[in-house]
């Protein structure tokens, strides 16, 4: 394909911090692509814009596409993504870091043009010709932690999730949202004063406590036949040595958190639960996982902080038998082909992908390609809101395709 044109601009995501825009005009029209950011990131991440800001990246990134304008790129699968790389890495080792963010940004735009040029939709250019299959929408209703700023009082926990059973995608997230609106007026019934109060992923703001809420949660999915679980996000409360509890004052050492988390998922019978330990703690990790084989629970103990979608510390994981899940965010890494590397690993292994937003998102719906386009088994993408929901339209608009319906 040809690139006529390559920009980036400053727009803002979804909390109105700013972020980077790139747009490609090649011999096939325009093509946009722009990064999400994250607040309860891992440390292991790579660092998301040049530490000068997010104007600076953007500068620094303008330079970066000069290179690629007035240019014939070859493009004919994500492996062509090297050559890319490769100028990315040598401008950064002759100028300044761009972030993981830029790079995103700048790959995101330059696959929805290779897509095109080829006649195909994202997500066939990434399945390369293997079957595609619809992942699962995982949402958040209740939020606490580091996405709820604007309440004291608050859950520990950062995320209460529904999560649909195998069924027609469209009914899977219709099930999702009306799950949400029930735990609403249920949270209303308690709390007359956060009622429509929504926190950054739009999910439901109170000051109840981790169990009151998982109570509420779990009577409505039994309703809707749906399953629950939770994001602890506990690196952002751990001090170093406990788990300093808040809602319900409460300092839990790494034993008691194991039994704690181990006792949620019994009484609740918890599908999913990431990031129960801090970001190095993969032998806690181990050992809640021993708990869920040995008492066959049907759980899955997800990497997040502790994975960072870097294959390393995904491997780690596996070989420590610390995970059956792992969270991909492609900008933890920056690179795509990273991810690739990241999914073929857990696909040969058997960990169950589950690609997710941030918490400060942009209305782009490539997200929903990439689940689909790396085989992912769940999408993690909120349940309402318009940049949460845009991704989850393409995501019925992808089932569409498939089906030819
Ligand atoms: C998460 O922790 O799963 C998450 C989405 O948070 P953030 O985007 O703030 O890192
Ligand atoms: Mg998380």
């Amino acid at each position: 394909m040809y690139i006529k044109e390559a920009k980036a601009r400053v727009i803002k995501n979804s909390r109105k911090e700013r972020t980077i825009e790139v747009k490609f005009k090649t011999n096939n029209g325009f093509f946009i692509c722009s990064a999400p950011s994250g607040k309860s990131k891992g440390k292991n991440e790579v660092i998301d814009f040049n530490k000068k800001g997010v104007r600076y990246s953007v500068k620094l990134a303008n330079i970066f596409l000069k290179i690629l304008k007035n240019k014939e790129v070859k493009f004919s699968s994500i492996e062509d993504l090297r050559k890319i790389e490769f100028i990315l890495k040598e401008f950064e080792k002759n100028n300044e870091i761009l972030g993981g963010n830029v790079w995103y940004a700048i790959e995101g735009a330059l696959l929805k043009a290779a897509a095109k040029e080829k006649n195909i939709e994202l997500y066939e250019f990434l399945l390369n010709g293997e079957k595609p299959k619809i992942p699962l929408p995982i949402g958040n209703a209740v939020g606490g932690g580091l996405h709820t700023r604007t309440h004291k009082k608050k859950p520990d926990f950062q995320e209460f999730l529904f999560i649909a059973k195998e069924e027609k995608i469209q009914k899977a997230i219709s099930k999702n949202i009306l799950a949400y609106f029930d735990v609403r007026l249920k949270i209303r019934w308690k709390e007359k004063k956060f009622f429509l109060k929504t926190n950054d992923e739009n999910a439901l703001i109170c000051s109840l406590s981790n169990h009151e809420i998982l109570e509420i949660m779990r009577d409505v999915a039994k309703h809707f036949d749906l399953r629950i679980g939770v994001d602890v996000a506990s690196s952002n409360f751990f001090d170093g040595k406990n788990y300093d509890y808040k809602n319900k004052r409460f300092l839990r050492s790494r034993e008691e958190q194991n039994e704690y988390i181990s006792d949620l998922i019994s009484e609740f019978d918890l599908f999913y639960v990431e990031d129960p330990f801090h970001e190095e703690d993969f032998l806690s990790f181990s050992s809640l996982l021993n708990f869920v084989k040995k008492n066959k629970k049907d759980c899955l103990i997800v990497g997040d902080d502790l994975t960072t979608t870097n294959l390393e510390r995904v491997k780690k994981a596996y070989y420590q038998k610390s995970i059956n899940a792992v969270i991909i965010k492609p900008n933890q890494i920056g690179s795509l082909l990273e991810v690739k590397k990241v999914c073929d690993f857990c696909k040969k292994n058997n960990i169950k992908i589950i690609f997710s937003h941030r918490s400060g998102e942009t209305k782009d719906n490539i997200l929903a390609d990439y689940a689909v386009g790396f085989g992912a088994d769940f999408i993690k993408t909120g349940l309402y809101g318009k940049e949460r929901l845009v991704k989850l339209k393409r995501l019925i608009d992808i089932q569409k395709r498939i089906h030819k319906v």
